[in-house]
């Protein structure tokens, strides 16, 4: 009865805490937090000083005694503390305008597959701390799934890969439950960081992380384009100590980038490898379903294609997939609670 009453003065939310963006929905209104997953502190009195997008414009622009981190960086809670005060500030963020003291809302929390049990405990409890009413877990390739509508309670494989910040997903779903998932700590920020190689290496030339992520987004490609393109590095020569420019085109980004594509493609044909014979069947006909920011690099879907034979789509609104779930799954927990995780821990009797 009084969680009624909380039920009905509260706006539910749906969160995808994402290694590099963090997305907020909120029942009724849809999506209204879309940030940056970074927080800066000041490591002389460990306080917090920003977070979200603010945060991230600080990123290599502050005093060096404040830091700019990622406390999800490799897909996983690394830093309890820092995440809660993160879930904190978007949770309030979406409640400042609700009126009721009563508004305790229900959330729905998006995690990545490979978190420990001890990990999911700790997202559940910040965001009680955070004043959640109840948290429920779901892992990300399933609200990823649900989120573009795959039919993850029927009796058909789906398979869906989420490529991130700081890792990729890769995920089979039938009847409600994953069947055969793989995590790997080869997503964007990974390529980004194949680029920063690429330009040292090469050119003797050190590049920001931003400028590394903007050209990956402007001529980084997985698959030969059909017209060349070209983008202009610049950055510090580390023999002078200048600045420097070098123009690069899609080809050299493909090589730069190259080993990791391998590894990502490589564990999604384990994958496959590992599924059994009839959800192969059915991935052979309904196709894979990439996802997430690094599911948008030019041609990757055509390289995964070639090399597993099987149709591939990008996702529409890849970047939201996860958070839309979530908000599928608020709308209608019930019949969904059997693709959330079970976070009853203390209940689960030993066998
Ligand atoms: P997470 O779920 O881990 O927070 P996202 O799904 O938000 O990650 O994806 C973020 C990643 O997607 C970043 O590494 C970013 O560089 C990459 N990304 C975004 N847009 C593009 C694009 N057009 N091409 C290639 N990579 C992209
Ligand atoms: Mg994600």
């Amino acid at each position: 009865m009084l969680n009624n009453l909380f039920g009905y003065f509260s706006k539910d939310i749906g969160i995808d805490l994402g290694t590099a963006n963090t997305l907020v929905y909120v029942r009724g209104r849809g999506i209204v937090i879309n940030e940056p997953s970074v927080v800066a502190v000041n490591q002389k009195t460990s306080q917090i000083v920003a977070i979200g997008a603010e945060a991230k414009r600080m990123v290599g622009r502050t005093p060096a005694y404040i830091t700019a981190s990622r406390p999800l960086v490799a897909g996983v809670v690394s830093d309890f503390e820092v995440t809660e005060e993160m879930l904190k500030y978007f949770i309030h963020k979406v409640h400042e305008e609700t009126f009721s003291i009563f508004a305790r809302p229900r959330v729905v929390i998006g995690i990545p597959s490979g978190v420990t049990e001890v990990e999911k405990r700790a997202v559940e409890d910040a965001a009680k701390n955070a004043g959640a009413r109840e948290v429920y877990l779901v892992e990300e390739p399933m609200a990823a799934a649900i989120g573009v509508r795959l039919p993850v309670q029927e009796a058909v494989g789906s398979m869906i890969v989420d490529i991130g910040g700081g890792t990729s997903d890769i995920a089979v779903i039938s009847l409600g439950g994953i069947v055969v998932s793989r995590d790997l700590k080869i997503a964007g920020d990974k390529l980004n960081e194949d680029i920063i190689r690429f330009a040292r290496d090469e050119f003797k030339l050190l590049l920001g992380e931003r400028t590394a992520e903007n050209i990956k987004i402007a001529i980084g490609s997985a698959y030969e384009l059909p017209d060349p393109l070209e983008a202009t590095m610049r950055g510090r020569d580390l023999i002078t100590g200048l600045p420097k420019e070098i123009i690069v085109d899609d080809a050299d980004i493909r090589r730069a980038m190259r080993h990791s594509i391998n590894i990502l493609v490589n564990a999604i044909k384990a994958t496959i490898e590992e599924t059994p014979p009839e959800l192969v069947a059915d991935i052979m006909h309904r196709g894979i379903t990439l996802v997430g920011g690094g599911s948008l690099l030019k041609g990757l879907d055509h390289l995964i294609h070639e090399e597993t034979r099987i149709p591939v789509r990008v996702a529409e609104d890849s970047l939201t997939a996860v958070v839309r779930g979530t908000g599928i799954i608020l709308e209608d927990i019930d019949s969904l609670k059997n693709v959330l995780v079970n976070t009853d821990y203390e209940k689960v009797l030993p066998i």
